[in-house]
């Protein structure tokens, strides 16, 4: 999964020059994850994360990658100030972009705003 690596690499860097601290939990095996499914799952990491930077005033960014059996799933938590009202308004671009993106591979965004955002991102196999 060499563009998923890459773009941990550069979320690293983006959080780092945040001042941000960086937790990543990644399956020691992703499996051969088909080329359109992982720039959809690159480009989500990378708005999911860029938000975390812009808008959350976090001190800690926590990333999980896991391949399951039904499927890959990236969680991107934050401790910083919550989304609120605009949990449900989707004021930009980027959530709205990644779910019509994740939708066209089969799909789903999660967002949830208790203490801090999370957001689950999940895709499941694609059907043979
Ligand atoms: P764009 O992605 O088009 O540059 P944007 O980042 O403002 O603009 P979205 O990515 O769709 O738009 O996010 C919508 C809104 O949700 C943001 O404007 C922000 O208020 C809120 N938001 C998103 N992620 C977080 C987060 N991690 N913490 C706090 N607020 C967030
Ligand atoms: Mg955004």
């Amino acid at each position: 999964a060499a563009n998923l690596q890459e773009e941990v690499s550069h979320i690293r860097q983006l959080l780092n020059a945040a001042n941000m601290a960086f937790n990543i939990e990644t399956s020691p095996d992703l499996g051969n994850i088909p080329l359109l499914v992982e720039n959809v799952l690159s480009m989500s990491l990378k708005e999911a994360v860029t938000n975390v930077v812009k808008h959350s005033q976090a001190t800690l960014c926590k990333v999980t990658i896991q391949q399951l059996p039904n499927g890959w799933h990236i969680i991107v938590e934050d401790n910083g100030r919550g989304m609120g009202h605009d949990i449900t308004s989707f004021g930009g671009h980027g959530l709205k972009g990644m779910r019509e993106r994740l939708e066209f591979v089969n799909g789903s965004l999660n967002v949830e705003s208790t203490s801090g955002t999370t957001i689950h991102i999940h895709v499941p196999h694609p059907v043979q």
